[in-house]
C-alpha cells in the first residue's frame, strides 16, 4: 500500500466507499461524483500509479478486471444495453487519482470520446 493514496485506504477498508463488489485481488465502488447513472471505480488492490507502470506480472489481473466490469454490468442490467470502462492515463489522459483504476460508466447514450 503506498502511504497516502486515498484509493489504497479505500482498498484497505481505512477510507469509506460505497463497495459494489470485491475479492482478493480488486475493489469496485461507486464514483463520488458520477457522471452518468452508473459510475463505479474499479482498482486493483496492489498500487499501480497508472497504466504505463503494468508490467507482463500484471497480466492476469487486468484480465481479471475486465471480466469483474462485464459480471457488475451484468448485474446492473447493463450488458445488453451497453457500457463504457475507461481509464484515463496521466495528465493528458485527464488522470487525477493516480492508484490504476478503470471507470464503469452506463446507463444512458454516453457522448463520443474526446
Ligand atoms: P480520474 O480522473 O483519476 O480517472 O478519476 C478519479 C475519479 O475518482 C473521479 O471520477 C472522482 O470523482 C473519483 N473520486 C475521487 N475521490 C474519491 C473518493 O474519495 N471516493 C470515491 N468513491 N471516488 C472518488
Ligand atoms: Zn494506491
Amino acid at each position: 500500500m503506498a502511504e497516502e493514496c486515498i484509493f489504497c485506504k479505500i482498498a484497505g477498508g481505512q477510507l469509506p466507499a460505497e463497495v459494489v463488489y470485491q475479492d482478493e485481488q480488486v475493489v469496485a465502488f461507486k464514483d463520488i461524483r458520477p457522471v452518468a447513472p452508473v459510475h463505479i471505480l474499479i482498482i486493483p488492490r496492489k498500487h499501480i500509479p497508472d497504466l504505463t507502470a503494468i508490467t507482463p506480472e500484471d497480466k492476469e489481473l487486468l484480465g481479471h478486471i475486465h471480466l469483474v466490469a462485464v459480471q457488475i454490468a451484468r448485474e446492473l442490467g447493463l450488458a445488453e444495453r451497453g457500457f463504457r470502462l475507461v481509464n484515463n492515463c496521466k495528465e493528458e489522459g485527464g488522470q487525477v487519482i493516480y492508484h490504476l483504476h478503470f471507470h464503469l460508466l452506463g446507463g444512458r447514450p454516453l457522448q463520443i470520446l474526446g
